[in-house]
């Protein structure tokens, strides 16, 4: 249970103040009835959307919330990059939730494909930690025409990439044309993909993430499109 005025500020439905605003005209309603009390306790669970509406709407998903997006080419993971960021897809109020939503490791600007962006920090640790050997599939279109001696090399799990110390995990690599392949790793190193095609003397022109564990992109998710993530997709990752 919460309090009413603290859940909605936290939510990004405004000031305490503002939240007891809201109540004061009604537009607060739990199973039907409108709340007179903005320090009443509602239960916070994954249902609660279809018990609790403001102003007629579904109160937007407690955390934990998780999204899986569509990433659109030009957009940026970050706040603090300059440009377009995968937060502005999102409703604005969102851009306000305590705990903040977070994407669960970063795709470049010019990369698209699955991203999770998630409020859950141990959730988004075990997706990320090397530890955890989630993969995370990618697709990407190659400058160069595969030379045939790619996969031996990512299979070989000593690959050095430029500046790092430790040599990364074995990735398996499977063509899907003179000059595209499927790379499968699991480990998230910056610009992991383009510097491992680098590092073979080619370079990526196009990259796509398909997959991450056992939770891929859905075929009907347009670019810039999110849904939230049940508890049961979820597991499916691991
Ligand atoms: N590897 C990259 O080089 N870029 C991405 O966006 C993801 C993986």
């Amino acid at each position: 249970m919460a309090r009413l005025d603290r859940l909605l500020a936290n939510l990004g439905y405004g000031s305490r103040r503002e939240v007891a605003a809201l109540v004061r005209e009604g537009r607060v309603v739990l199973d039907g009835a409108p709340l007179k009390d903005s320090g009443a306790k509602v239960p916070v669970t994954a249902e609660l959307p279809t018990r609790l509406t403001i102003s007629g709407k579904p109160v937007d998903p407690p955390a934990p919330l998780t999204l899986l997006m569509h990433k659109p080419l030009g957009v940026v993971c970050s706040h603090k990059e300059p440009g377009r960021s995968v937060y502005e897809l999102l409703p604005r109020r969102w851009q306000a939730r305590m705990p903040g939503l977070s994407t669960v490791g970063r795709l470049d600007k010019d990369t698209s494909g699955l991203l999770l962006i998630t409020d859950d920090g141990p959730f988004l640790h075990r997706v990320i930690s090397p530890r955890a050997h989630v993969q995370k599939a990618y697709v990407a279109e190659l400058d160069r025409p595969l030379k045939g001696d790619e996969a031996a090399v990512f299979a070989a799990g000593d690959l050095m990439l430029e500046g790092e110390t430790d040599p990364l995990a074995p990735a398996v690599l499977e063509p899907l044309g003179e000059k595209t392949a499927r790379l499968i790793i699991t480990e998230g190193r910056y610009h992991q993909v383009r510097r491992m095609f680098a590092a073979v003397g080619n370079h990526v022109t196009g990259l796509h993430r398909e997959r991450i564990g056992g939770l891929e992109l859905p075929a009907d998710l347009e670019p810039g499109g999110w849904r939230i993530l049940s508890a049961d997709a979820l597991a499916g990752i691991f």
